[in-house]
């Protein structure tokens, strides 16, 4: 439970959460663990008091064990994770699939409503997207945002065969995804994080590079391995550090896509040179529900692994995110609910 934005969750008992006519409630088998977590535990997307207190957690995997009268997609029994943005499903940009744009949005589970870092969890069930058989619950809690979000990506920046992708935060809970996603585009990937230690995986994922982001020349290494500059550049970090650096780094009709934002962080940019070389830059929210039912599909089809490295029960969950904060956890992390 989160009392205060940017403090410490603690661990407590509480009642049942009570479903509505169009809710479903399921007996929470894992949730994932990333920054996300903590960005939105932070405040960095909200701090509206009557947010608090708050069950944290939006990557929830469980089994469906009640749905409320009006539901007739969801039964018991069915396995299903959350689909972690509060839309109407009315407005006209959900009614045309862009949910995360939704027009009535209410904010996300976890932050506007109680997530999934507990024993049950109560959504509308149109948030509830089933889970592909054979696929793990610990696994599955990569496909809501982490895997999921990654094929948005790819499809705002309409990665093709031949294009050369660079990941900047490569090596993360998105990022090792990304590698993987842009590859089944048919790209080929730059991979960037801090550390050789965490360069590894993407390697392992058939990136064609893994570069060390602290590396003196690092843009001297890119441009050897892109001579012509890379086609797309996705920033994971979001600092104005980051940002330059990608847009360096890209070659003529270049994509620069943003999705990790802080407040008050922004760079130049300069419109000649935009014009001159024809470079976009493309903003990517979240996932649509059809995009997230593509990324499970590709995880049941072994075209993409989810990669959740550590697994605590919730009464350790603030080990994983101190692991986050000091950023050497590889991939996601997950916690799951003491057996009971
Ligand atoms: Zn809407």
């Amino acid at each position: 439970m989160l009392h205060e934005w940017g403090g410490r969750l603690s661990y407590e008992t509480v009642g049942d959460p009570r479903i509505g006519p169009t809710d479903a409630l399921i007996r929470v088998e894992a949730c994932g663990v990333g920054l996300t977590v903590l960005n939105y535990t932070n405040g960095n997307h909200g701090r509206r008091p009557e947010d608090l207190p708050r069950i944290p957690g939006h990557e929830a995997v469980g089994t469906v064990v009640e749905v409320g009268a009006a539901v007739g997609t969801l039964s018991a029994g069915q396995r299903v994770m959350s689909y972690f943005y509060l839309f109407c499903d009315d407005c006209d940009l959900c009614r045309l699939a862009h949910e995360p744009l939704c027009r009535r949005l209410r904010g996300q589970v976890g932050v506007a409503a109680d997530g999934g870092y507990a024993d049950y969890l109560a959504l509308p069930a149109r948030n509830l997207l089933p889970v592909p058989d054979g696929v793990s619950a610990v696994h599955a809690t990569a496909i809501p945002d982490a895997i999921a979000t990654p094929f948005h990506v790819s499809r705002r920046a309409s990665i093709a065969p031949g294009d050369t992708v660079m990941v900047v935060g490569a090596a993360g809970g998105v990022g090792i995804h990304m590698v993987q996603m842009a590859r089944a585009f048919g790209g080929e990937v730059i991979a960037i994080d801090r550390g050789a230690h965490k360069l590894k995986a993407p390697s392992e994922f058939g990136a064609l590079a893994a570069l060390d982001g602290d590396a003196p020349d690092l843009r001297d290494r890119v441009r050897a391995v892109a001579p012509a500059g890379v086609a797309v550049a996705i920033d994971l970090v979001g600092t104005a550090h980051t940002l330059d650096f990608c847009l360096a780094m890209l070659g003529p009709r270049g994509r620069l896509v943003l999705l990790t934002t802080f407040p008050g962080v922004a760079t130049e940019v300069l419109p000649r040179s935009m014009v001159q070389t024809e470079i976009s830059i493309i903003g990517s929210r979240y996932a649509s529900r059809w995009e997230v039912a593509q990324a499970a599909r590709l995880v049941a089809a072994r075209r993409i692994t989810p990669v959740v490295s550590e697994v605590v029960p919730l009464t350790k969950v603030e080990h994983l995110h101190d692991r986050l904060r000091a950023g050497t956890l590889l991939g996601r992390g997950a916690t799951c609910p003491d057996p009971s």
